[in-house]
């Protein structure tokens, strides 16, 4: 059966329209028939009344005279009456006089009554008024008394049968019936009509609905067929679909374009690829080419550096003979000429080896602090030459113990502060280092090294870090240089995990920085000198310096060890502070005093304080610039109790002035920074020895033998590896000078050859095999000793530096050679005495005036040297071994700069000694000190001549 939601709208409607008539029309069918029906009960009950009354009136003379006939005849005129069925006339005691009953009606209905005593007809009779009584539809009773004379006679009974209504009542639902049918056709009619107008156009909207989705067209359109509401409907659902067509259009547009973008994209997409493959294949070349070329440079400075050893060696035998002025300064400017050039090869061979990711960095051990500083001293001489104030600032209580590469970080430095020293010509140089944070719980440094030179274009500040780049062509003829030094500063930082950088104004100065990361060490470097004050808390200190960044940094130093510290900037405020302590009973124990200040110099102040009762308790250190003309003489007559060349180190700081409170005096060389690196070659002289020298350059060949002749040495040649080893099985040597690189068997290969041969003879000595090597890199040296070498010499060599080696292996004799005459034994123990690239180091430091330079920090080291050896013997007399040890340090420093390394190593003993308390050895080594301290003077003074 179809439910009602699912049959049309207009069959919807019509069928509501039909319930609610037909409801309404049973309605006014009931409400008449009741009406009708009561109107005939009331109609017929008066009509039976009215003829029971007058039956009763009739028979009234009947019931008086008991006449029953003649009440027969009266009731038989109820025949007239075809509605009554039945009619009984009783008397006074209801005695049934007579009784009519209609010929179609029940017998049954006329004898009802007849009984006497019945009980209905007592009811009846006992009733007041006369009774009408209906029998459902069926029959209606009349019972009323009979009067005559006003006197109750009997009684008359009718009986009307209710047929005539039940038929109407039939007539009238037939009627119903019918009307309802017609209203049924009518609304048939009706809803098909207004399924016509209604349904059908919705429907329509359904189906073209449904064809629309199905068929997923959009362009269909409804047709309107009236303004009514379902036109409204098909006006929206049009405009609906319109602008659903519309989009579509617009989308399949979009997607049309996207498809066409897509196209394009999967175009450039391939040409990308294309291109990608390409640059993959060019920098593969490229890389390909850059390794080629990396290895070319590497081979070709190799090449280089073997003939460079044949010209510096000569050139060296020659300054070694006699002479004339102009002859010796012919060959000096042959040497100086190709030592510039061997430091070019060397800048390449390092650029070349990193490039080429062949530059491994040396993992040692050393105080980080201690380098900086030292490069700093050697460099502020040059600054001082300069009039530039230079300033060291190393952030305090920085951990410095770290493991890494110390040269190379020294190369950068020595070239950043050399750049800023070279492009500065007033104002000052800072040298700052920071820590700066952690990577990989490694801790990094930041260091910065600001200058008030010329500065750089923002344009050139990239570019000067590219190889052989400088800012412009004029500043570089002026200055001179190479364009290389940045270059491999970046470099180097990039292999110590960090960065390099630039920050620059010109007119105004620049800033170098760069990171690093290094291990953490092991060793407290530090605390050594911060012990050595004691109490440091109870101190303090006044600091005079007009130089507000000094004043700065000394005050954050002496704050890291706990002294209270005031600043002032000029003697007479310092003067006037001094006084003003005094006064309150807080007097300063110590005062620093820069020598240079405008208005009264430190010198002047110095005066003034000693010869004020008042103040001249205060101590007094001195901060100069540059060594001082006058040996100190002037600032020790105005009360100065020591002084320290700028920039003051810490360690050397906190050792000065726990010395100047303790003793009233110390004794300081400060203008020369200490390498403190052991040099582990042993003191004393070798007597020659028989030495096999394997080489397959000819011109080396006979640069190493000469010099091993000068030596003494009993030299016997071969030029190759293979030769080498046979000549080892029948003769014996003290030592080989093993070229690395040679025809038919290679200085690695003959050494492993060697060290086999030997492995298998009893109780063989071990052979001293020395490498001669033009390759200067840690990776070459880690290669020679594990093929079974023990020493190396990187080409080319000096003389003095073979000297050194071989004094390493060859036997010792505490006495000089009596076959040499007197004065070449002099002169070979002062060669001896220092490592000539040492000080040849200080005057490339200054490409102008490298020469004047290192004679200052050789006169310098002379006055200071010898100071520092009496206070040694003094302390001990005294017995003072911690002053023995701090002093024979700064010697030690001293020594390392001057490249007299026996007496750095000597230095080295004494402090051990000192630290273990054994004064009997400190006075044999002091002994032995300063015969080694009068060969470095001597030496340092042919140096100086030559
Ligand atoms: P070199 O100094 O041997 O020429 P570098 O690579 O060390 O080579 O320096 C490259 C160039 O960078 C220098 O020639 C100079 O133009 C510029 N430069 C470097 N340091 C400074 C500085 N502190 N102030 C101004 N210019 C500098």
């Amino acid at each position: 059966m179809r439910k009602f939601a699912d049959i049309s709208i207009a069959h919807k409607l019509v069928s509501i329209i039909l319930a609610t008539t037909i409801v309404a029309l049973l309605l006014a069918a009931m409400i008449q028939a009741t009406t009708e029906g009561m109107a005939y009960r009331e109609n017929i009950g008066q009509n039976l009344s009215t003829i029971a009354d007058v039956i009763g009136t009739n028979s009234a003379a009947a019931i008086v005279f008991e006449d029953r006939q003649l009440a027969d005849r009266v009731l038989k005129s109820l025949t007239a009456e075809p509605n009554i069925m039945s009619g009984h006339i009783f008397d006074i005691e209801g005695n049934l006089i007579t009784n009519y009953t209609s010929e179609n009606s029940d017998p049954a209905q006329g004898k009802r009554m007849t009984p006497a005593g019945n009980q209905q007809l007592s009811s009846w009779m006992s009733a007041r008024e006369p009774v009408r009584s209906f029998n459902g539809l069926s029959s209606i009773d009349i019972f009323q008394p009979i009067w005559f004379d006003r006197e109750k006679i009997g009684y008359i009974h009718l009986s009307s049968t209710l047929d005539p209504l039940v038929q109407t009542l039939v007539r009238f639902a037939w009627m119903a019936a019918i009307t309802i049918l017609i209203i049924f056709g009518i609304a048939y009619i009706v809803s098909l009509r207004l399924q016509a107008v209604i349904s059908s156009p919705i429907q329509r909207l359904a189906d073209l609905m449904n064809r629309v989705t199905q068929n997923d067209d959009y362009s269909l359109r409804a047709k309107k067929t009236g303004d009514d509401e379902v036109g409204s409907l098909i006006d929206g659902f049009n405009t609906m679909l319109q602008q659903i067509s519309q989009r579509d259009k617009r989308l399949q547009e979009g997607r049309h374009e996207l498809d066409k973008q897509a196209q394009q994209l999967s175009i450039s997409n391939s040409e990308l690829k294309d291109a990608i493959a390409q640059s993959i294949k060019a920098k593969e070349t490229a890389e390909n080419a850059n390794q080629a070329k990396s290895e070319f440079l590497a081979r070709m400075s190799h090449e280089i550096r073997t003939p460079m050893n044949g010209v510096l060696g000569m050139t060296e035998l020659i300054l070694n003979s006699e002479l004339s002025s102009k002859q010796r300064h012919f060959a000096k400017t042959i040497q100086t000429s190709a030592e510039s050039l061997l430091d070019i090869i060397n800048d390449i061979l390092d650029f070349s080896k990193i490039e080429a990711g062949k530059l491994e960095l040396e993992r040692a051990e050393f105080d980080l602090r201690e380098v900086v500083e030292s490069v700093s001293e050697l460099l502020s001489i040059r600054a001082q030459s300069k009039n530039l104030e230079f300033i060291c600032d190393i952030q305090p209580q920085m951990d410095t113990s770290v493991r890494g590469d110390q040269t190379r970080l020294r190369q950068i430095l020595i070239n950043l502060i050399g750049n800023a020293i070279k492009f500065t010509e007033q104002g000052e140089i800072i040298v700052r280092v920071r820590t700066d944070g952690f990577v990989d719980s490694n801790p990094r440094y930041r260091f910065e090294v600001c200058d008030t030179g010329i500065g750089i274009r923002p344009e050139s500040q990239e570019m000067i870090f590219g190889l052989f780049s400088q800012e412009d062509g004029g500043i570089t003829r002026r200055y001179g240089g190479t364009g290389l030094g940045l270059a491999i500063c970046r470099q180097l930082t990039e292999l110590m995990g960090g960065e390099t950088g630039v920050e620059s104004e010109p007119g105004k100065g620049t800033t170098f920085w760069f990171t690093a990361v290094f291990e953490t060490g092991s060793r407290a470097w530090h605390e050594q000198t911060l012990s050595d004050l004691k109490d440091p808390a109870s101190l303090r200190i006044l600091i005079v310096d007009d130089n507000a960044t000094n004043r700065e940094i000394l005050e954050h130093q002496l704050a890291a060890w706990n002294i209270t510290t005031h600043a002032v900037e000029d003697g007479p405020a310092a003067l006037h502070q001094l006084a003003d302590a005094a006064d309150a009973g807080t007097p300063y124990q110590l005062a620093i005093l820069d020598w240079h200040m405008p208005r009264m110099d430190g010198v002047t102040l110095a005066g003034k304080i000693s010869s004020d009762p008042k103040i001249n308790a205060t101590k007094m250190i001195m901060l100069t610039s540059a060594a001082t003309e006058d040996g100190g003489r002037s600032m020790t007559e105005a009360g100065v109790a020591a002084h320290i060349t700028k920039p003051a180190r810490p360690a050397r700081l906190s050792q000065c002035i726990a010395q100047v409170l303790e003793s009233g005096t110390a004794h300081h060389n400060e203008t020369t920074g200490g390498d403190d690196r052991v040099v582990a070659r042993s003191p004393g002289r070798f007597i020659g020895g028989h030495i096999l020298l394997v080489e397959d350059n000819p011109v080396n060949r006979e640069v190493a033998t000469c010099m091993l002749n000068t030596m003494q040495c009993q030299v016997d040649e071969v030029s190759n590896g293979q030769e080498a080893v046979e000549i080892i099985r029948r003769q014996r040597f003290d030592l080989v000078l093993m070229d690395c690189e040679m025809p038919v068997l290679d200085g690695y290969a003959a050494t492993q050859a060697i060290r086999e041969w030997e492995a298998n003879i009893p109780d063989h000595k071990h052979l001293p095999i020395v490498a001669l090597t033009a390759h200067a890199l840690p990776e070459d040296r880690r290669r020679c000793l594990s093929v079974g070498m023990d020493d190396y010499l990187t080409k080319p060599f000096s003389m003095g530096e073979l000297r050194t080696v071989l004094s390493c292996w060859l036997p010792m004799s505490d006495t000089t050679i009596e076959a040499e005459d007197e004065s070449s034994a002099s002169n070979a123990a002062s060669n001896d005495a220092i490592r000539q690239n040492a000080l040849e180091a200080i005057v490339e430091l200054d490409p102008e005036d490298g020469k004047e330079l290192a004679s200052r920090v050789i006169n310098v080291y002379r006055e200071n040297s010898a100071e520092l050896i009496d206070v040694i013997a003094e302390a001990l007399s005294q017995g003072d071994v911690e002053k023995i040890h701090s002093t024979a340090h700064a010697l030690k420093s001293s020594s390392g700069n001057v490249g007299a390394d026996r007496l750095v190593e000597m230095c080295r003993s004494m402090e051990t000694a000192a630290r273990k308390n054994e004064l009997k050895d400190i006075s044999d080594r002091l002994t032995a000190v300063k015969q080694e301290h009068g060969q470095v003077l001597n030496a340092l003074t042919e140096w100086s001549q030559s």
